[in-house]
């Protein structure tokens, strides 16, 4: 039953917005061969991390940056293995999460996912589960979907890969936090998410692989990461659609409290 509702559901967002008649960045007219619907001066102007990246998160580095570690990463430790991005985001890819995540342009997600296959792709991971990074319930009620689930379940399905949706869970709702200061958000951060104790079991010496829209300190992910290795998984990856290595701390918090 499940599987026919969610075919029926991408065929009619399919009729709703054609998928590959105009650009989902700029909305001209493209023919049906562009890659991920974009046209091409869009592909031109997306800045795709493609090639310097940081060496720990994927951020995207600037040509003339002196070390394989970005400033975020050599200031100290991630508890992931490893992240991947997309691309750097800037005004094009702002304009784009900003639909997909506000204005219900959910079919966005799927192009999205598309982008993070082919960039995970050459990685050659072989992930054995793909999870997002949690909303917290409320919030999921009010928007209708989380974005970042959104992109897991598709990117599950372009990998061959199971998603498991409901292995981490956000429990905190995180409002609250941003009267908090710093510190008392780092230390706080850790108490947001959790496994269930009756799906602990499925993640026993699992590679995971941990989906967001976006990656911006990497405190999240850290967050996330931490809470699924004390649960027991082997090693956890981390895909983002964006990075944002040149994020105001006003947007950064933006995202934080968005999701929560
Ligand atoms: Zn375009
Ligand atoms: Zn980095």
């Amino acid at each position: 039953m499940k599987g026919i509702l969610s075919t029926l559901g991408e065929g009619f967002l399919d009729l709703i917005y054609p998928s590959n008649i105009y650009c989902i960045c700029c909305g001209n007219i493209i023919d049906d061969s562009r890659p991920y619907a974009l046209c091409d001066a869009c592909v031109r102007a997306l800045k795709w991390a493609n090639e310097r990246t940081c060496s720990h998160c994927g951020k995207r580095l600037q040509e003339d940056y002196g070390s394989d570690l970005c400033t975020d990463c050599a200031g100290g430790e991630h508890v992931f293995e490893k992240g991947f991005t997309c691309v750097e985001y800037g005004a094009a890819e702002r304009e784009l999460l900003h639909r997909f995540k506000y204005k219900e342009e959910a079919y966005l997600g799927r192009k999205l996912a598309a982008m993070m296959y082919d960039r995970i792709q050459v990685e050659e991971l072989e992930p054995d589960l793909i999870l997002p990074v949690p909303m917290f319930r409320r919030k999921v009620r009010q928007r209708g979907y989380n974005q970042a689930a959104v992109l897991a379940a598709s990117l599950a399905k372009y990998m061959e890969c199971p998603y498991a949706g409901q292995l981490l869970v956000r429990i905190v709702e995180t409002e609250a936090m941003s009267r908090l200061g710093a510190l008392g958000r780092r230390r706080n951060i850790r108490e947001v998410f959790s496994v269930p104790r009756n799906k602990i079991d499925q993640l026993t010496g699992k590679t995971i692989l941990l989906v967001d829209d976006i990656y911006t300190t990497g405190s999240t992910v850290d967050a996330c990461s931490s809470v699924l290795l004390e649960a027991g998984a082997a090693r956890v990856f981390v895909l983002t659609f964006a990075s944002g290595a040149n994020l105001t701390r006003a947007e950064g918090s933006t995202f934080e409290a968005d999701r929560n």
